[in-house]
């Protein structure tokens, strides 16, 4: 197998949403994609495939459940040997579910962790032997998690606004090796997780929520893929550490 000689990014969730945009965005700039699917999903990994396609890239589709090491460390492993390097890790899935602390049983609350919180920590653990100096990491946490308290969310909350301090540590440690760490935090991104009323706003919520919203609107999760890939990119060389809200101004106003 050849090494690539252009740029290889990890996106765990990469079948829908903020991933499947992002995703699509590297495509579009020439970066190539190892780019995870949870097969349990009812998103069509073939349509966002086909779409990735279209904007001209090189994306190697495999199944992802960041709930399980075994997985990660394979999806990894395969992309890795695919590709012959690994640049980006874009930790990006995550699961919502609405819960009332009286219905929080410890399954939820753990399932919760076990994905939104752990599963971060899997895929920068999986990806860090890959990366070399100029590589990066990025985890995609939430307003939920540390600017803006969300009822019957405490468990969202809890691993959302752990996400930046793995990040800030990771800056640190990964200093010496020339690899930065960096967490992006959206605000309300119109995606098929916002989207989904039982557990989230739903498109009414949402476009009541526009109102709050300085700009005036929901974001859209291309908004989202650019600051990430920003995150990534040399045009960001210098920072590490941070977490950067994208909100429209919403935690502002
Ligand atoms: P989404 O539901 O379209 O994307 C989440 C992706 O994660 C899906 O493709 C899903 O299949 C995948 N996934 C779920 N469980 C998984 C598992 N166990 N293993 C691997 N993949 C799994 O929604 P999105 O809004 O694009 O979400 C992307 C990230 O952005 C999530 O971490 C989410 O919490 C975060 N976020 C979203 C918003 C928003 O308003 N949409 C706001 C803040 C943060």
């Amino acid at each position: 197998l050849t090494s690539s000689t252009q740029p290889v990014a990890a996106i765990s969730g990469a079948a829908s949403g903020i991933g499947l945009a992002l995703a699509t965005l590297y495509a579009q700039r020439g970066v190539n994609v190892i780019a995870g699917y949870y097969p349990a999903d009812p998103h069509d990994p073939a349509l966002a495939a086909a779409q990735v396609e279209a904007a001209g890239g090189n994306a190697l589709w495999l199944p992802l459940d960041v709930a399980s090491t075994d997985s990660v460390d394979a999806f990894i492993a395969q992309g890795v040997q695919h590709f012959g390097r690994l640049d980006y890790m874009v930790a990006n899935a995550g699961i919502l579910r609405r819960a009332p602390i009286e219905e929080m049983s410890d399954a939820r609350w753990d399932d919760m962790l076990n994905v939104d919180l752990t599963g971060v920590m899997r895929c920068f653990r999986a990806a860090t032997p890959h990366l070399h100096a100029g590589a990066s990491l990025v985890a995609v946490s939430s307003i939920a998690g540390g600017v803006y308290g969300w009822q019957d969310h405490a468990h969202y909350a809890a691993a959302k606004a752990a996400v930046p301090g793995i990040c800030r540590s990771l800056a640190v440690e990964l200093a010496p090796r020339g690899v930065r760490c960096n967490a992006i935090i959206p605000g309300l991104i119109e995606t098929p997780q916002s989207l989904d009323k039982q557990n989230s706003l739903g498109p009414e919520g949402l476009a009541k929520a526009a109102s709050a919203i300085p700009l005036a609107r929901v974001g859209r999760p291309e908004e989202i893929a650019k600051v990430i890939a920003f995150l990534t990119s040399e045009e960001s060389s210098y920072l590490t550490g941070q977490s950067l809200i994208v909100d429209g101004g919403l935690t502002v106003r």
